[in-house]
């Protein structure tokens, strides 16, 4: 796509979350344009700025399998390795055939070895006698969106600007125009959204998008648990059929909690953490973990988007317009895939940058 009069390109992005972050690292890598990425406040002012992240090998359709894998070879070979990503164990307790079918890699089952296992890990008494192993990652929002902001900003085609953009329409002539919440309208070439919860507006185009096509607001419970130091093993356990997850964090006393709970159709706003929600993370911590007692909680409490069948949107409201949400407690792990194609939509396939490699199977990181 080239603007008018034979000029760079002008894309701009929506909302400077992990999924417009990558977005617009995305387009300046892989196109000659200049890119505006807006938000209201300040990047990472929504949920990424709150979630740590996972990077579970869990996909549960030949989408989000898609998304999964070029996720995983963009973060190989484009970042490569950094404190950003970490690997680590992953145990999972009672998984369901199905659930182990959509682990990407596989896993491996583990039977009677608990005794040996038990002692390197600290204590037989929260070890089940079978259960599987796999590798899994952890993102850290923060750091990752610094990496790509470190590299945007001194980048010329790119800028960030704050503001509330309230409708993007097709422009007269080509091209889309942004409107602000204080009147100011902007003339581009193209745009994505990727305002994360925020999509669900009923006064304007990707709202009344997002509701066409299913796109729900769900409460996410989790808490971040002090422990002691010692206790704190590189280990993730999950029992992903009662979507129950502990994971390691940055911090050495501390690991993340992440609790399945049915809340739809929320507002973006916080929330109180409920005490049912605290009682079935602080008793799996204590009865299936290695890591202890709990000496205190810090909660996390957002509003996540979920397509239907937990499959991330990647949609058109107008030409030059492209939409885009993460689901399912996936944007952040899914964010590369979901820049792709949301650039591609927009701009059309890259004319620089590295080529989009498909990752042999075997690089997968099941053991
Ligand atoms: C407790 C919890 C645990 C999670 N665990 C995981 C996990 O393990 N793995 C994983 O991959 N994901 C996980 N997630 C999900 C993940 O955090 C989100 O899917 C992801 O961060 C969404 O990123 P985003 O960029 O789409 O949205 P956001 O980070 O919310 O960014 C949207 C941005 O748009 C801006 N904005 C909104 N409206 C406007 C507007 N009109 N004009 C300008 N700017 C606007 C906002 O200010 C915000 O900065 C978890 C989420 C939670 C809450």
């Amino acid at each position: 796509m080239t603007a008018p009069g034979g000029a760079r390109p002008h894309l701009l992005v929506v909302g400077a979350g992990i999924v417009g972050i990558t977005s617009a690292f995305e387009a300046v890598r892989c196109h000659d344009v200049d890119v505006t990425l807006i938000d209201r406040t300040a990047p990472l002012a929504g949920i990424s700025g709150r979630a740590g992240a996972g990077d579970l090998p869990l996909g549960w359709s030949p989408r989000h399998d898609d998304l999964m894998r070029r996720s995983w070879t963009w973060h190989r070979t484009v970042l490569g390795d950094g404190p950003w990503r970490s690997r680590y164990l992953s145990i999972w307790y009672d998984l369901s055939p199905e659930t182990r079918r959509m682990v990407l890699g596989g896993t491996t089952r583990v039977e009677g070895e608990t005794a040996a296992l038990a002692h390197v890990l600290g204590g037989p008494s929260w070890l089940p006698e079978a259960f599987d192993v796999s590798w899994s990652y952890r993102i850290s929002p923060k750091i990752l969106a610094r990496r790509l902001l470190d590299e945007l900003t001194v980048d010329p085609r790119f800028s960030f600007r704050t503001g509330d953009v309230q409708e993007v329409v097709d422009g007269a002539g080509g091209g889309v125009i942004a409107e602000f919440d204080d009147g100011r309208r902007v003339r581009a070439s193209a745009a994505i959204i990727a305002v994360g919860p925020w999509v669900n507006n009923r006064t304007n185009s990707w709202g009344l998008l997002a509701e066409r096509a299913g796109v729900r607001t769900k409460r996410v419970y989790g808490f971040r648990a002090r422990i002691d130091t010692e206790r704190r093993a590189a280990l993730m356990f999950a029992d992903a059929d009662a979507g129950i997850f502990a994971m390691p964090v940055t911090r050495p006393d501390e690991i993340a909690l992440s609790v399945k709970h049915d809340e739809w159709d929320v507002p973006p706003t916080g929330a109180a953490l409920p005490d049912s929600v605290l009682e079935r993370g602080i008793d799996f911590i204590g009865n299936r973990t290695p890591f202890g007692a709990v000496r205190s909680v810090e909660p996390r409490v957002h509003v996540d988007t979920y397509g239907p069948g937990a499959v991330p949107l990647v949609e058109s409201t107008a030409a030059g317009v492209a939409v885009v949400t993460g689901t399912h407690g996936s944007g952040v792990r899914l964010s590369p895939g979901l820049a792709q194609d949301a650039v591609a939509r927009v701009l059309g396939a890259p004319t620089r940058g590295l080529p989009q490699a498909t990752p042999p199977v075997a690089s997968s990181p099941g053991i």
